[in-house]
């Protein structure tokens, strides 16, 4: 019957909307607050030292330390050793950022707020006042707590000798920023710090852009130099590469990423950082290029569409296969 025919689709409508309420809550009202601070005694509980063990990385006077907050964020303190000046990206706990920054003895200039999600923007107002004088950095459509130097595409943030330049990425919500900071005066590649744009072999969900969009904040990513390191705010390394399996199943980059992936998660360790190179060979999200994806979607391209056109249908196509992978 036509009611049976339609039940799908009504049952789809309404997890869509259901979602949608949700995200509105989560976003805009103080329940989301709320769930958020819950999240993070839930995660002091079960993980009193971080979800995973990194050590920090020493790049000729940057040292780069990946503190585990929540359940599998990844917050990052940066820091110029000649100035003991610093920078920290998405502290979402301000507590465990405050503890490392205590234990490295330097001086918080600058917040770099990547989203307004609570996982990444929610210890913003709490760091500040444990620090007056340093600036919270973002994008003014995002509504980020704290905010007080909202920046747009390709603006500067320089602190000590470190220069960062931020780049505008929407898709994931409308005001995500990433910031690419500057190797070269160092001798060291650049690092991307990439919020919830790219994860290893990952890309965040699109709750606040169409595919097109997200597909040309993808493309800002892949026109990095290869040996640019990638800092993402999430360890999902292990699920993100199974199901890059699933739809590149031939890819040999893929399968021994994945295969070191196992033994680093295999002892609690994190994943980051990969290379903007190395993520071009395996992460489907960069890979909307590619034929044999291209076969597992069953997409072709049409004759009168375009390149990007087609590519933002990959992607679109993608993230569908993703989020019911998520849902397994
Ligand atoms: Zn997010």
């Amino acid at each position: 019957c036509r009611g049976c025919q339609f039940a799908p689709f009504l049952y789809n409508m309404m997890e869509v909307i259901f979602f949608l309420k949700l995200y509105t809550l989560y976003t805009r009202t103080r329940l989301g607050y709320m769930y958020y601070k819950r999240q993070m005694r839930k995660a002091r509980e079960h993980y009193p030292a971080g979800h995973s063990t990194s050590f920090p990385m020493d790049l000729n006077g940057i040292r780069i330390i990946p503190i585990s907050v929540l359940s599998d964020n990844y917050s990052y303190l940066i820091i110029d050793t000649a100035s003991s000046l610093a920078v920290v990206v998405d502290p979402a706990d301000p507590q465990s950022v405050q503890a490392v920054i205590l234990e490295e003895g330097v001086m918080l200039e600058a917040i770099l707020c990547t989203h307004k999600h609570w996982d990444h923007s929610g210890g913003n107002k709490g760091l500040k006042r444990l620090h007056s004088s340093c600036r919270v950095y973002g994008n003014a459509a995002d509504n980020i707590p704290g905010l007080t130097h909202p920046l747009s595409h390709k603006e500067s943030v320089t602190v000590g000798r470190m220069h960062f330049k931020a780049l505008f990425t929407p898709g994931h919500t409308v005001g995500h920023m990433i910031y690419l900071l500057d190797g070269q005066a160092f001798g060291a590649p650049s690092s991307l710090f990439s919020g919830d744009l790219v994860f290893l072999s990952g890309c965040g969900r699109m709750f606040e852009g169409s595919a097109t969009t997200m597909l040309s904040s993808l493309d800002i990513v892949g026109s990095l130099s290869d040996d640019t390191l990638l800092w993402p705010g999430h360890e999902y390394a292990e699920d993100n590469l199974l199901f890059a399996a699933e739809v590149e199943p031939r890819n040999a980059t893929r399968e021994s990423k994945y295969q070191w992936v196992l033994q680093q998660r295999g002892q609690k360790m994190c994943t980051s950082p990969s290379t903007i190179g190395e993520e071009k060979q395996y992460n489907p999200f960069l890979r909307s290029h590619s034929a044999e994806l291209h076969l597992a979607l069953r997409v072709q391209q049409l004759p009168d569409e375009d390149w990007t056109q087609f590519r933002a249908r990959v992607l679109e196509e993608l993230r569908k296969h993703k989020d019911l992978f998520n849902r397994r």
